[in-house]
């Protein structure tokens, strides 16, 4: 297993790990199989996406609007972030992406988008290579 440390710089964030993993990936030079991607937090999460600019900032507007800080939550009496678990439980925490030819099988406009959902902090995301 590998890790890749994220230093978040704002509250919520979208950050492209796409080259990152797929150097993790090269490295191994397994040429078929899956590589899982795992956040080890519960107000982050990852997705596979596009990352063009204007797309990541109105999936943070969705966050935002669908989740919105602050609505009575009852985990806000112990620590004020309901809002950031609640929009990692709709992201999820674990991506699976096919392996082929020792790359991953990602389409066209595919990446992985780490999210951060209560920042600014230091995070780790787990990268696990399965040959076969
Ligand atoms: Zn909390």
């Amino acid at each position: 297993m590998e890790r890749i440390e994220i230093r978040t710089k704002e509250s919520t964030e979208l950050i492209d790990i796409t080259r990152e993993v797929k150097g993790i990936v090269s490295s191994k030079r397994v040429d078929s199989g899956v590589c899982v991607i795992f956040t080890k937090h519960t107000t982050t999460g990852i997705i596979i996406n596009e990352g063009e600019a204007g797309l990541k900032s109105d999936i943070l507007t969705l966050l935002n609007e669908l989740i919105p800080k602050g609505k009575g939550y009852l985990h806000d009496r112990i620590d004020n972030n309901a809002h950031s678990h609640l929009r990692a439980v709709v992201l999820g925490s674990s991506v699976t992406i096919p392996i082929e030819g020792g790359t991953l099988a990602l389409g066209t406009w595919q990446s992985i988008l780490f999210v951060e959902c209560d920042g600014p902090r230091r995070r780790e995301v787990c990268v696990v290579i399965i040959e076969g």
